[in-house]
């Protein structure tokens, strides 16, 4: 391919490094919003890479490596610092910061969104569990903000970028270590009954006008090794590809 070269040097520059390996006892705080199929999935197949495929998560990449580089002119600010901590019951849990500020103890984490992103960024509770987890990690960090960037730029009248202070929303020290044994525990209980394993939620908004999956087959990078992906007809999700074209 023309451009295969150029391509694959992006990819490979954006690619997640910490992605996770199969069987490994380890939380993230990206993946602690996942559902319980994607959490077992995950835990048996590890993180599936997407280094052959140019994604959002790419777009995300490339901004992210655009700060630590502006950032890195500074000492006042460091970048992509990651922590991880053992819980209890043996699982790991792990989170890398966008930025901080050393000077005043602030940790950053930015978000690249589009208009509906940006508007509902303030309520999303990802954000705020994922946050919640760094606060967890990094306790010698005083504030935590949000640093939302409307991607769409100058064809909007509202603001390119908001930085939201979530502190006082973040969840306690102890509250997040609790909802961290609870989701590994849980994981611990699907991975021995996989058939208690709840159906993902993405299922109810992704079906087409036939009722049938849609959005989850394009949306999961699980979905090859999906039992309830694969256990569906191939030919509907053929015909829901093709209409979502
Ligand atoms: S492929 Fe669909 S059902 Fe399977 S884990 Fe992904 S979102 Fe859930």
């Amino acid at each position: 391919m023309k451009h295969e070269k150029l391509l694959k040097t992006i990819l490979k520059k954006t690619t997640y490094s910490g992605s996770l390996k199969p069987k490994q006892r380890h939380i993230s705080a990206s993946s602690f919003n996942l559902e319980p199929m994607q959490l077992y999935l995950r835990y048996q197949h590890g993180d599936i890479s997407k280094e052959d495929n140019f994604n959002e998560s790419t777009l995300g990449s490339i901004f992210q490596l655009g700060i630590d580089s502006i950032l890195s002119e500074n000492n006042q600010f460091k970048y992509a610092i990651r922590r991880e901590i053992t819980l209890g019951n043996n699982w790991s849990v792990s989170g890398e910061i966008d930025a901080s500020d050393e000077d005043n103890k602030y940790i950053y984490d930015f978000k690249l969104l589009n208009q509906r992103g940006y508007d509902n960024s303030i309520k999303k509770q990802s954000y705020i569990s994922n946050m919640s987890i760094y606060k967890y990690l990094f306790q010698d960090y005083n504030e935590f903000f949000l640093f939302a960037i409307n991607k769409q730029g100058k064809s909007i009248k509202s603001p390119i970028y908001s930085i939201i202070d979530v502190t006082d929303k973040l969840w306690s020290w102890h509250d997040t270590e609790q909802k961290l044994l609870d989701i590994t525990n849980n994981i611990e209980y699907w991975i021995k009954d996989p058939d208690s394993i709840p159906e993902c939620n993405i299922w109810e908004y992704g079906k087409d006008k036939h009722k049938r999956p849609a959005k989850c087959s394009m949306y999961c990078s699980w979905n090859q090794v999906c039992p309830t992906f694969q256990s569906r007809d191939k030919a509907s999700n053929y015909h829901v590809l093709k209409n979502l074209l």
